[in-house]
């Protein structure tokens, strides 16, 4: 199941939403284009009257006049464009911050289902190619497109308005022109999709080649491995041919309707002059006119094939925002720091429950360790008692409210999953302590970081709490690294923590040093652990035993291994080893 993709109705009113919001700016850009624009016709114009000026005698004076206001018109042209230029920059940084922050917004507050359902690789995709195709059209495409749109309508409105006559001329390229383009646009959109989707498979073959250089060795997979390669440059050539032909046939082609065009003005004005239908200088103003209506429609060709593309990559990421969350907040205040657990199930394939019909109650405070063999449902149990997916059936309760009814932020100061999967992000230690509240002054991150045992390695730092980490900054070991990330608990302050040992991957050594660091964490909490070495279990206060998805065995270590049950078995097995 992939992410949702947005339809190309949902698409218009999306970005008919984002030029309703930006009016403004977009029209203060507008009128900025359309003075700089009518500065730019200013040149022909006064080419027109010089040209009839000589032809029926004139002064120095006027000439140096004329002369003289096209130089004051372009000084005004480029003073005028310099402004509009830059609040057309301005306006599709802004644009496009504002979408990334959205999109962002968007991501973080997916679903953790859903993502793990359409598996992350889409919304990696999504997060980076379809952002920076977007990213170019809406930071220069928007922008260029104003000022094209702009300056070809005054162009065409001004040699109407000069002669009508003449102008008709103008349009005599433009059905070739349209011919050609709309045959292009038909073909480019597949063909160019092809050749990324051939690149795309190109770099998957070489990238897996080379990072599986061993198993290609021991299994003598060399020459099936060249075969894929060499098939991928293949279609990546085959593809490229195509797009290249599409572009052998634009380029002349649509320069051709552009010759046409001053060529037919010129042909038909001249006619037109000599018989003294019109003047020899509104010809002129009007040749130079369509060469210079040119450069900004080879622009909108241009842009229109981009945003064509860029359409494509903004149905991918408004597609994002049309998951369904898997929540709704109700109001409802937890009464105490108790857990709930009825009947619980849950299933990640319709139909396929891995948890039956759990009951479990959890005392404020107490330490309960789940045990089990593999397979049999913990990690998953664990989830939903952190409430990280909302279960298939029945309820997860804190002091009486569900947790899924919880905001999520609200929800993080209840109940929190401790993995051992963590993740410095690129900011300074304080950076990383914020994340988990935002508002921490010095002396409270000063004091997570004590209770974790953390505090003397960080004051140690070049610059302390202000030391930049994370990729590219300073390099903090993975036991610094899950250190940080406990202090973020400490910070958060739940009063029940879920921990999942499933994937521990330090060594014993970090593992010692970090569990005197846990301990300051899960001091004064509820704690669920999710054992894998029994002795975690004898600490305990009650011990359940998960298997096939529901709770066999339930109460404190020592009744369980007297009552020679499962647990027992397990128990006794595990001490002989
Ligand atoms: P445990 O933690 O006891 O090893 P889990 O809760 O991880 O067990 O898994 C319980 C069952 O759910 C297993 O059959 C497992 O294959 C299945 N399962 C776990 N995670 C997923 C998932 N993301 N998608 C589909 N099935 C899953």
């Amino acid at each position: 199941m992939k992410l949702p993709i947005a339809s190309s109705a949902q698409v218009r009113a999306y970005a008919g939403r984002l030029f309703r919001v930006h009016r403004a700016p977009l029209s203060k850009i507008a009128v900025l284009h359309t003075l700089a624009a009518i500065a730019g016709l200013t040149g022909p114009w006064l080419m027109g009257r010089l040209v009839d000026a000589v032809a029926d005698g004139t002064t120095t004076g006027y000439i140096n006049t004329l002369i003289a206001i096209g130089a004051g018109a372009v000084l005004a042209q480029t003073v005028l464009i310099r402004f509009a230029q830059r609040s057309s920059m301005v306006f599709g940084e802004k644009v496009f911050a504002e979408l990334r922050e959205e999109f962002i917004e968007t991501v973080t507050s997916l679903p953790l289902s859903t993502v793990e359902r359409a598996g992350t690789g889409d919304l990696v995709a999504r997060t980076t190619n379809d952002v920076n195709r977007l990213q170019h059209a809406v930071r220069f495409g928007v922008p260029r497109i104003i000022v094209a749109v702009v300056t070809v309508t005054l162009t065409v409105v001004a040699s109407l308005i000069m002669s009508p006559l003449v102008a008709v001329a103008m349009f005599v390229g433009v059905p070739t022109m349209l011919m050609i383009v709309r045959w292009y646009l038909r073909r480019a959109t597949p063909a160019y999709q092809r050749e990324s989707a051939a690149y795309a498979a190109l770099n998957g073959t070489i990238t897996e080649s080379v990072e599986g250089a061993r198993t290609v060795d021991a299994l003598r997979l060399g020459t099936r491995r060249m075969g894929r390669v060499n098939a991928d440059l293949r279609e990546a050539f085959e593809a490229e041919k195509v797009t290249l032909n599409l572009r052998t046939a634009l380029f002349p082609g649509v320069d051709l309707a552009f010759v046409l065009a001053p060529v037919a003005v010129l042909l038909w004005g001249g006619y037109l002059a000599s018989n003294g239908y019109v003047s020899l200088g509104a010809v002129t103003t009007i040749v130079l006119y369509t060469y210079q209506v040119t450069g900004p429609v080879w622009e909108l060709i241009f842009w229109v094939d981009e945003i064509q593309v860029a359409t494509t990559s903004l149905a991918r990421i408004v597609g994002v925002q049309l998951v369904d969350t898997d929540r709704v907040e109700r109001p409802g205040t937890p009464q105490d720091e108790d857990i709930a657990a009825r009947d619980l199930t849950y299933a990640y394939r319709e139909g396929h429950n891995v948890l039956h019909g759990i009951d479990l109650d959890l005392t404020a405070g107490e330490r309960l360790a789940v045990v089990g063999p593999s397979g049999a449902g913990k990690s998953t149990l664990g989830r939903m008692l952190a409430g990280i997916h909302p279960p298939t059936g029945g309820t997860v309760r804190v002091g009486g409210v569900p947790l899924i009814d919880l905001p999520l932020e609200k929800l993080r100061g209840h109940v929190a999953l401790v993995t051992q999967e963590h993740h410095v992000f690129v900011g300074t230690v304080a950076d990383n302590l914020r994340l988990a509240d935002a508002n921490a002054d010095e002396e409270a991150l000063r004091r997570a970081l004590e209770a974790v045992d953390a505090w003397g390695w960080v004051a140690a730092l070049p610059d302390g709490l202000g030391t930049e980490v994370g990729s590219g900054g300073f390099a903090l070991t993975p036991a610094q690294a899950q250190q940080i990330a406990l202090a973020r608990l400490v910070l958060l302050d739940p009063h029940t923590l879920v921990l999942d040992e499933a994937t521990s991957l330090l060594d014993p050594r970090a593992a010692r040093h970090l569990e005197r660091s846990l301990n300051g964490v899960l001091a004064g909490r509820t704690v669920v652990a999710i054992a894998h070495r029994l002795h975690t279990a004898h600490d305990a206060d009650r011990v359940a035993v998960v298997d096939g998805g529901r709770i066999t065995e339930i109460g404190p270590h020592d009744e369980l291994v007297a009552a020679g049950g499962d647990y027992a078995a397990l128990w006794h097995s595990w001490q002989h080893e």
